[in-house]
């Protein structure tokens, strides 16, 4: 007999979740399928485990620092400590009774299982069949994509589950792919003293993001003595029972205990059985329009309409369609300041158009860097302070379309920056603005202030001061009167740029 709804929600990760909560609050009758936990990827196998492994290795990297900053510290790294914090506070063992219960509380009514579309308001699980009145949300997420490399399938190598799964920090790691996720697990697995490899195709890690940042962060990473192999491709992986062997083009061969696969994600349109509601199953994922609407009664939310595979675009999106289903008044969604951040040390937060996109629109572009090393708060931080403020402008419209801040507290730094992209704030008003002292954001006054005075992209003299030339240039008094013509200060030995 078929179940009768007013909506029913395909996938309760944080998308899913938020929209079949928010509607069954508002009284509708819901049906929430989901097929393994509710919640979804982030607080199980993603955003929530990855920054508690990632606290806790930072945590580490601060006490080696110890010995430049406030004396002598010796550290053992001990991965039970948050393989334990993870499986009792984060995910309750990776069970999802209380999830469960915050839907069924709010009089959802949950099924276990995987969902088949069948109609623009129909769906089944296990021979059950379920009927919307109003409409269906799909919410499936996407799940790790592995590359048609020879020898991969059929071996035991890690997604992102086994990685956050692990019960203890590996020997030796390789990490294919050298965006967010890996970079983030290369750092935070090599400060717990695994040695990690890192492989990436591209010529830089992170990069869908400024180069400075991918170039940043490689030279971090080396520096902590991970091996970073860009330009680089897998060509053939074997795995002898024991240990895996990953061949590459070029650089030969790595050996390593354990190998984690982090090179995209993918959403399995065909098997969720899309086109019986007339969606196109041969795209990479679901094309939504700003009301989140796909077809007639059918909304889509999340990493499978690949707006961004964030979870903060997955509750934006589900705030907009929940409304729409409501028939409420709301905004269209927009995508033009979305902010993204990488949870390396040092952080890397970025929001709207990088460089390389913005120069490819219709818009007179015009860009400032600051060093965050040369900043007062920077210089005075010392160990682990690098990072740099860049800024993207329209020049015509005087306003910042992009933004990278990358540094010790490079994703809280970028709100402001959000801030400015998303409510269009004139590059006027922001170099009216009082920064506080010493900050890690006032950095981006250092960069506002060269947009504002229509400098050259690509100040130079920033890049002086980022070598650390600009120590040497404070012992030449005469010199210092060139400094006064750039802004930048010339008192103290650190010489922090933003003194001025
Ligand atoms: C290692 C890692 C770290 C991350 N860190 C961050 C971070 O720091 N910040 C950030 O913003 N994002 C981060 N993300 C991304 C974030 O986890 C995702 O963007 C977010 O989970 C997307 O939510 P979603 O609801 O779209 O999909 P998901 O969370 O993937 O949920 C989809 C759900 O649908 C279910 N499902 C799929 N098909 C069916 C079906 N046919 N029937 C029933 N159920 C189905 C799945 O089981 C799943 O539970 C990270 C991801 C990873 C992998």
């Amino acid at each position: 007999m078929t179940i009768d709804a007013d909506v029913i929600v395909v996938g309760l990760g944080v998308g899913g979740e938020f929209v079949a909560g928010r509607l069954a609050d508002a009284g509708l009758e819901v049906v929430g399928i989901e097929s393994a936990l509710v919640g979804g990827e982030c607080p199980y196998w993603g955003c929530v485990p990855s920054k508690m492994i990632i606290r806790a290795a930072n945590t580490l990297a601060e006490a080696r620092r110890a010995g430049k900053l406030a004396g002598h510290a010796t550290v053992e790294p001990d991965w039970s400590i948050v393989a334990r914090r993870i499986r009792e506070e984060a995910t309750d063992d990776w069970d999802d009774t209380v999830a469960v219960e915050r839907f069924t509380g709010k009089g959802g009514r949950f099924v276990r299982g995987r969902a088949t579309v069948t109609g623009n308001r129909t769906a089944v699980v296990g021979g059950q069949e379920f009927r919307a009145s109003r409409g269906l949300v799909l919410a499936t997420g996407t799940q790790p994509a592995a590359p048609p490399v020879d020898g991969l399938a059929g071996i035991p190598y890690w997604t992102n589950h086994e990685t956050l799964e692990a019960t203890e920090a590996p020997a030796s790691l390789t990490i294919a792919g050298g965006g967010a996720v890996g970079v983030e697990l290369a750092q935070a697995f090599a400060r717990f003293g695994t040695a990690v490899t890192i492989v990436e195709a591209a010529d830089r890690l992170l990069p869908a993001e400024e180069p400075e940042a991918g170039e940043l962060i490689g030279k971090v990473l080396r520096r902590e003595g991970i091996r970073v192999l860009t330009r680089t491709q897998l060509r053939r992986v074997s795995h002898d029972g024991r240990d895996f062997t990953v061949h590459l083009d070029g650089t030969g061969a790595v050996h390593s205990q354990h190998l984690l696969v982090a090179t995209g994600r993918r959403a399995d349109l065909k098997a969720l059985g899309v086109a019986a509601a007339g969606i196109d199953d041969t795209q990479p994922f679901i094309a939504v329009d700003n009301h989140l609407l796909v077809a007639d009664g059918v909304w889509s939310v999340g990493d499978v309409t690949g707006a961004g595979a964030f979870t903060h675009v997955a509750m934006y999106q589900a705030r907009i369609a929940a409304s729409d289903i409501l028939g409420q008044a709301h905004e269209p969604a927009s995508y033009r300041a979305l902010p993204r951040v990488t949870f390396t040390d040092p952080e890397v937060g970025a929001v709207g158009l990088t460089e390389a996109q913005a120069r490819s629109r219709s818009v007179t572009v015009q860009t400032a860097v600051s060093s965050i090393p040369s900043s007062s708060r920077g210089w005075i931080h010392g160990p682990g302070n690098d990072g740099f403020i860049k800024l993207i402008a329209d020049a015509g419209a005087g306003m910042l379309i992009g933004a990278t801040s990358a540094g010790p507290a490079g994703g809280e730094v970028l709100g402001a920056l959000a801030v400015a992209v998303h409510a269009r704030v004139p590059v006027a008003v922001l170099s009216q603005m009082i920064y506080a002292y010493p900050t890690f954001h006032r950095a981006i006054e250092d960069a506002i202030t060269q947009l504002s005075l229509r400098r050259p992209d690509r100040i130079t003299v920033r890049a002086i001061v980022v070598r650390g030339v600009l120590p040497v240039w404070a012992c030449f008094p005469s010199l210092q009167s060139v400094c006064a013509v750039f802004r930048m200060p010339v008192r103290g030995s650190g010489q922090p740029d933003d003194l001025g």
